[in-house]
């Protein structure tokens, strides 16, 4: 059996980053099982539908690298897939088990239904629910008469569909990461399976669609684990096999302390989508351009920052999150997404919630920027680069990519790193001066200076060979002077060593050093 496997999101908002996770399962999994990774827009809840989502999941999953195969804007034998645009073949499927007596039509209002509840409620039943027990007490084709029920239906009283669920059956499966999973019919609700405004709800659609769609693996966040007891149920009356079943475990807050809310980013400072989504409960705005060129902040707008827009390389997010709740067993962590597929193995995610650490994603950020090309980097760099400040040349730009290249956790802080390798700075830490500075030695500095600005080579050892022999004719130590050069230059002691510095800076940076130093000496 070939392998299908899809990732079903509801266009409710933005894409969880805990769907993301779920969306590259799926795909890994497809690939190293050459099989297909369908997407599957689930838009039955017309209540719950935000405009924008849609566009929103397949920007993020384009941006991420992991696209579907067959589903929504791939065409296909028959995409798109957009459940509000299978309405009919529920309905037929839903007919089907009515004639079958595995499902029946429910007349109940909902002043009947708070009544139920209210009465199960007094009589001490602590989860009251519309089940094999108070059925037959209900308004439905199966209490009613058939000649009454049908007389309801022509008559175009309104009406659900739901599923009859018979009490005292063991629902068991064996689930690829949970293992054996059993459930007890007699917990479970008669489950509505067409709604009254005509749409099916997410367990008749759901199952439906795998059914028809070949799912060979549903591979989903462990929330939906309960719902499978229906959905087996549903497969078991309509006669049909179930797809193999594998629940993610839920992505943890980072202190472990409950699931991962989209409120958390907030809370944490961190983003939980991958791209930039508007805050709906506070602002009436549409949602921000998804465009690649716009990539930047929503300056100004109450909303969520994205992983994109936070700074995280798709290939470092994906690789950050395929450790989220599974690793190879080895040594191993920094993975191409091919590399992924290779060793992907559904068999090893992990049962446990998975804590999310934004410091590990970075990490992998920085681990994949130093594998990246000067060149990738590059043109990644432009749009963050002011032109008026970065009108340099091209090979001074590749000299400042790799001497930043190791040290950055993400591409965007290279202008700001690496400022005063273009400009001044205007700021210097007066403390780190005030320590290494002794006016004793400022005459010896001076005249080592003027030396170092007759040396006409830059290049970062060789200035250093020639710097430190200089150094020793003066009588001065490396420890008097260098700490001082390297405030003189970027003004703080952090960053690349002096020499690397000079090597960018040219014959700028001597001359730079010598204005910078007095300048510095003036506010001790
Ligand atoms: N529509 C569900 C969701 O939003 C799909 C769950 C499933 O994969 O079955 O996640």
């Amino acid at each position: 059996m070939s392998v299908r496997v899809r990732f079903a999101p509801s266009p409710t908002g933005a894409l969880h980053i805990g769907g993301v996770r779920t969306a590259l399962y799926n795909y890994l999994f497809a690939k190293k099982n050459a099989g297909k990774f369908i997407l599957r827009i689930e838009d039955t809840d017309q209540g719950r539908f935000v405009k924008g989502a849609e566009d929103y999941i397949l920007q993020a999953l384009k941006w991420c690298g992991i696209e579907p195969e067959e589903g929504v804007g791939y065409g296909g034998e028959c995409g798109p897939y957009r459940q509000s645009e299978r309405k009919l073949l529920y309905h037929e499927q839903a007919l089907e088990l009515i004639k079958t007596g595995k499902a029946y039509y429910a007349f109940d209002t909902e002043a009947e239904l708070e009544a139920m509840r209210a009465r199960l409620s007094d009589a001490g039943v602590p989860a009251p629910k519309y089940d094999a027990s108070v059925r037959m007490t209900m308004n439905n084709s199966l209490s009613l008469s058939q000649e009454e029920a049908n007389q309801r239906l022509t008559q175009g009283m309104p009406y659900v569909i739901r599923l009859r669920v018979d009490p005292g059956l063991q629902v068991s499966f064996k689930d690829i990461v949970r293992d054996e999973v059993s459930f007890d019919s007699s917990e479970l609700d008669d489950k509505v399976l067409i709604k009254g405004d005509g749409m099916p709800t997410y367990h008749m659609a759901n199952v439906i669609d795998d059914h028809f769609m070949r799912i060979s693996h549903v591979i989903r966040g462990e929330e939906w684990l309960s719902s499978t007891a229906h959905h087996l149920l549903l497969y078991a009356a309509f006669g049909w096999d179930h797809p193999q079943f594998a629940h993610l475990p839920l992505l943890m807050k980072p202190d472990g302390k409950g699931k991962l809310s989209k409120r958390d980013g907030a809370t944490f400072g961190f983003p939980v989508f991958p791209l930039s989504w508007p805050d709906q409960e506070q602002s009436e705005s549409s949602p921000i351009s998804l465009k690649e060129s716009e990539a930047k902040p929503p300056v100004g707008q109450p909303g969520f920052e994205g992983f994109r827009e936070y700074g995280l390389e798709p290939e470092a997010l994906l690789n950050f999150l395929a450790f989220l709740g599974w690793n190879p067993g080895t040594d191993q962590e920094i993975f191409s997404l091919e590399e992924l597929v290779g060793a992907f193995d559904l068999s090893k995610v992990h049962k446990g919630g998975a804590r999310f650490d934004i410091e590990k994603a970075k990490w992998f950020n920085q681990q994949y920027i130093r594998k990246m090309s000067v060149a990738q980097i590059k043109a990644r760099l432009l749009p963050y680069l002011k032109a008026d400040i970065w009108s340099i040349s091209a090979s001074k730009l590749d000299q400042i990519i790799s001497l930043y290249q190791d040290r950055v956790h993400f591409i965007k802080d290279f202008p700001e790193q690496a400022a005063y390798l273009v400009q001044t700075p205007d700021a210097f830490d007066k403390e780190a001066f005030k320590k290494h500075w002794k006016p004793e030695l400022q005459e010896k500095i001076a005249a080592f200076n003027e030396d170092l600005s007759k040396i006409d080579s830059f290049e970062a050892l060789a200035f250093e060979i020639e710097a430190k022999d200089l150094l020793s004719k003066h009588g001065l130590k490396p420890g008097e002077v260098f700490p001082l050069f390297r405030l003189a230059l970027c003004g703080s002691l952090q960053g690349p060593t002096v020499f690397q510095m000079v090597e960018v800076l040219g014959k700028e940076g001597v001359s730079r050093i010598k204005s910078q130093l007095s300048h510095m000496a003036s506010f001790v």
